[in-house]
């Protein structure tokens, strides 16, 4: 969510990706579910965001960005909090309960 975060990985112009999401400017409401959202309405409000998604030049940052810092909630690079979790689940990229952090993203080691 590119108004939502500042974070150090920068475009290859030297913006931030942040800056470049299709979803700059929007109203975040629409990544982020209200309390008590369920069923109908909370898929709808999903596959909105997920639709501004697609059209996203920076997708994969984002993306890299939510899996790094797993982000706990909210749609980033197309994913939902349970999609990404299940993701990190599956690539064994776990968090070290020390840092929070995953230990692992895209091949990389992160520190400790
Ligand atoms: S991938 Fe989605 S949430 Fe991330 S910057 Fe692009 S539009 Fe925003």
């Amino acid at each position: 969510m590119s108004t939502a975060v500042r974070g150090e990985h920068r475009t290859v112009d030297g913006m931030p990706w942040q800056d470049l999401g299709s979803c700059r400017g929007m109203d975040s409401a629409i990544f982020f579910h209200p309390d008590g959202e369920r069923g109908r309405a909370r898929a709808d409000r999903v596959r909105r965001a997920k639709q501004v998604c697609r059209t996203c030049t920076v997708l994969d940052k984002c993306l890299a960005y939510a899996l790094m810092t797993e982000q706990p909630f909210g749609i980033w690079g197309g994913m939902s909090e349970t999609e990404r979790q299940r993701l990190l689940e599956e690539h064994g990229l776990v968090s070290n309960k020390s840092s929070g952090h995953p230990r692992r993203v895209g091949g990389q080691q992160l520190p400790a």
